[in-house]
């Protein structure tokens, strides 16, 4: 992609650029951020004001059977299945990633607790997303554990050979730099060396093929509000491989998970199955514009679903790197994400000592919505679903503009607001 033309012809090209026509995008934006929070799918006012009027205005609580509320989990849960290599019926959407999160780890170390007493690490990276390692190092100090945080992502394997970890804790797709792990060959070591694994999946859902089942995954969570456009908190969701999933009651054991919630027995007994994992009443609205961001990945299905998406992601990534790296050459921007598709996720990461925050203010300022990681990163994302390869072009030649102009240098862009 060596001029705009180039980009309107590969966009002319793109058998997933009709997907675009699925939601409402403000004009004059290219969104880069949609491994934060996902854009609005046009169904979704539609859903949830349908939902609100009619489903709960008109049907009151009867809408809990008639309108399917009480199996909202499981209905949602089995269409994110479809994205993540995961059967029918084996996760379900809820609570929030920490929370459920904090329910998997806490299964698999009890899991761990029984098979191999001995074993008494949980092993991260240190680079992990921050509530994955607050709640792992909560849990740890419950279980009586240690958890130990690598900065290699390469010497993980390794380390496993100790034969000391219970569970191994990961992020598939790094928030930071954007790389990703192997998911089946790291289960494999894990397994290998005796230990489970528990896998973050909030920037691979809807974003590259996740296959679990493949991978021999033990337990995986994930997020609704980024790649599934589920909306500003919207409900994550679990997965518990089944061979694990009837052998534990997770700790967060709310009557949404017993056997039979409204038998309104004084004793706990837990739903067979990943129904377990459920704990309190579901959010019924943002579950239901959640189905929506869903179903706007679903509907890449007929044309070749993830497979199709994760060739034009990597497409748009490798497009806006290698511009980014001919075009803005000499403004010590240093590229962080991985130049080999494998080990690359849906983002392309560049870091910079100084100057990473205010080129975001000034990229935003012009409409060109990515963020800034601290320290040093500058991050865009690259959603398939909606971004075009003209996107890619532009935004870039938005960046050349702010670093050859110095526009990055206005007090405004310098000050910090309280999300970056
Ligand atoms: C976005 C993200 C989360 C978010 O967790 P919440 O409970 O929704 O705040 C968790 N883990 C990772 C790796 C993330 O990228």
């Amino acid at each position: 992609m060596q001029t705009r033309e180039d980009a309107q012809a590969l966009d002319a090209a793109d058998p997933l650029a009709p997907l675009r026509a699925q939601f409402t995008l403000p004009d004059g934006v290219i969104y880069l951020d949609g491994n934060s929070l996902g854009v609005l799918p046009s169904a979704t006012p539609v859903r949830v004001q349908q939902v609100v009027a009619e489903e709960w205005g008109q049907g009151l609580i009867r809408s809990w059977n008639s309108a399917g509320w009480i199996t909202l989990a499981q209905r949602v849960g089995d269409k994110v299945a479809r994205l993540v290599g995961a059967g029918p019926g084996e996760l379900v959407a809820a609570d929030s990633t920490s929370v459920n999160l904090f329910k998997v780890l806490s299964a698999a170390l009890s899991i761990a607790k029984e098979d191999a007493p001995s074993r008494r690490v949980i092993l991260s990276e240190r680079s992990n997303f921050p509530t994955d390692l607050y709640i792992s190092e909560s849990l740890a100090a419950q279980h009586g554990c240690t958890l130990e945080l690598i900065d290699d992502p390469d010497a993980i394997a390794e380390r496993l050979n100790r034969q000391d970890v219970s569970v191994l804790m990961l992020t598939h797709v790094n928030y930071r730099t954007g790389r990703m792990h192997d998911m089946a060959a790291l289960t494999a070591a894990a397994h290998a060396a005796g230990a489970l694994t528990v896998w973050d999946l909030a920037h691979s859902a809807g974003a590259v093929p996740v296959d679990l089942h493949g991978a021999q995954a033990d337990f995986a969570v994930g997020c609704g509000y980024k790649y599934l456009n589920g909306g500003p908190g919207a409900p994550a969701f679990v997965w518990a491989h089944p061979r694990h999933a009837d052998r534990f009651w997770q700790p967060l054991s709310g009557w949404m998970g017993h056997a039979a919630p409204f038998e309104f027995t004084p004793d706990y007994r837990p739903a067979p199955g990943i129904a377990r994992y459920l704990c309190g009443t579901p959010a019924v609205l943002a579950m239901s514009a959640l189905e929506c961001g869903v179903d706007t990945v679903l509907a890449a299905e007929p044309m070749g679903g993830m497979a199709a998406l994760r060739a034009k992601s990597l497409a748009l990534t490798r497009a806006f790197a290698e511009l980014v790296q001919s075009r803005c050459a000499g403004h010590g921007l240093v590229r962080v994400s991985p130049d080999e598709d494998a080990q690359r996720g849906s983002q392309v990461c560049l870091a910079h000592p100084e100057i990473a925050y205010p080129v975001v203010q000034a990229l935003i300022a012009r409409g060109v919505i990515g963020d800034f990681r601290a320290p040093d990163i500058l991050r865009f994302g690259f959603t398939p679903l909606y971004t075009r390869f003209v996107d890619v072009w532009d935004a870039v030649e938005h960046l050349v503009q702010v670093l050859d102009r110095g526009a990055w240098h206005e007090a405004r862009f310098h000050q910090k607001a309280a999300v970056t």
